[in-house]
């Protein structure tokens, strides 16, 4: 063994970057909607999730900064303690009555809501059933509990009945991966029939898609009653930050006593809470953001069969592009940095060996000049 190599052998980080897997932030100087700057070049981002360009829309932007004259920047205490304000309650109130759920709770993240739903619903030797592509928060909320994870291969119904009942059903909405849409439907059913509480994450349908924006429980015709716990995060269509959790007001009284992510944190800002509100407002009357949304998927689907791209099966704004091999989609994620497009490269193990994929996200703030230009970039990186 060269020194060289021992050396790799005890640096984790070395490690990390000889199996192509290291992470490394991307500092944008500059952001406007989908154009940013990043290393002083000019790059039209196809990677965020600000699906509506609700994050910097006029109307978002100063209700966050009134409330911040009337309540100030942090929030100073937990939502238990003395962080909990008229905004994070009107917050609430006003999903649970959009959502048509009995009440809301508001989380700092979703991440952490995931944590503290899973742990306050699920004990230690229970089992917890989920998807295999659920995201990683809920994988994690069951270990954080001491539970048992079982999961079903994806979106195979069959699978899941073999492993129910369980104390706990829970599945994306939208798969963030993979851009798909659960079978909503059948999984309710299934979770009715074998009296197994059901969570739907909607992280990436809450905004998108559905009546209103309430997503795709309500696309799919399906109400608190079949759906009995509902995640809709904010920080993607919604443009803000934080997430709120949906059930009964007994399991959302229960999570304030037990979730620790909840009860041991910071409330978020006041601020942002007005913000949410604000976005909640704009998302319920933004059928023409959700029109756009669904022609620049449009476009971009046609141009890619067009250009025979290895398109997975996807509906919403999430189109993964296959490139199997983690140094094979490094690769073509750079030659697209250098067109001038950010897209995440997805490596494994966040998803299988051989399904690395590059994970195009699309946005109105997208133009068709945008959508073509880089379907020209990925045919040319895909070569
Ligand atoms: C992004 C995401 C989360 C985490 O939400 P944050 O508010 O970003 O912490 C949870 N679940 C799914 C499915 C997500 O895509």
């Amino acid at each position: 063994m060269s020194t060289q190599q021992a050396a790799v052998l005890e640096d984790p980080l070395a490690q990390l970057k000889a199996a192509g897997l290291y992470r490394q932030n991307k500092t944008l100087s500059q952001r406007q909607g989908h154009q940013a700057m990043l290393d002083g070049r000019a790059v039209t981002l196809f990677c965020s999730n600000d699906y509506l360009g609700l994050s910097q829309h006029p109307e978002v932007v100063r209700a966050l900064q009134q409330s911040a004259d009337d309540w100030g920047v942090g929030s100073g205490a937990a939502h238990l303690i003395s962080g909990h304000h008229g905004p994070h309650a009107e917050l609430e109130e006003a999903f649970a009555d959009f959502m048509g759920y009995e009440a809301a709770l508001l989380f700092s993240t979703g991440y952490m809501a995931n944590l503290g739903v899973i742990s306050t619903f699920a004990g230690r030797h229970d089992v917890v059933l989920q998807d295999k592509l659920n995201h990683a928060s809920l994988l994690d909320g069951a270990k954080l509990a001491g539970a048992k994870l079982s999961r079903y291969r994806h979106a195979d119904m069959q699978h899941a009945a073999t492993k129910l009942p369980a104390k706990l059903l829970a599945s994306d909405g939208v798969f963030s991966m993979d851009g798909d849409i659960a079978p909503l439907a059948e999984l309710a059913a299934l979770a009715k029939q074998q009296q197994t509480p059901l969570l739907v994450d909607d992280a990436h349908g809450f905004g998108a898609l559905g009546p209103q924006g309430r997503g795709s429980v309500a696309a799919a015709g399906l109400t608190a009653a079949d759906v009995p716990l509902q995640l809709c995060t904010l920080g993607k269509a919604g443009g803000t930050f934080g997430a709120i959790l949906l059930g009964s007001r007994s399991d959302i009284e229960r999570c304030v006593n037990t979730a620790r992510s909840y009860i041991y944190t910071t409330a978020l800002p006041a601020a942002m809470a007005s913000a949410s509100l604000a976005a909640l407002n704009v998302l319920r009357r933004a059928d023409d953001l959700r029109q756009k949304l669904q022609a620049n998927i449009g476009l971009f689907r046609q141009g890619s069969e067009q250009l025979g791209l290895p398109l997975l099966a996807s509906s919403t704004a999430i189109q993964p592009l296959l490139v199997p091999g983690n140094q094979a989609v490094m690769a073509a994620s750079q030659q697209l940095l250098e067109a001038g497009f950010l897209v995440t490269a997805i490596r494994s193990p966040t998803v299988a060996v051989g399904a690395e994929r590059l994970r195009i996200t699309l946005s109105v703030d997208h133009g068709e000049d945008d959508i073509n230009r880089l379907l020209d970039a990925l045919a040319e990186a895909c070569k």
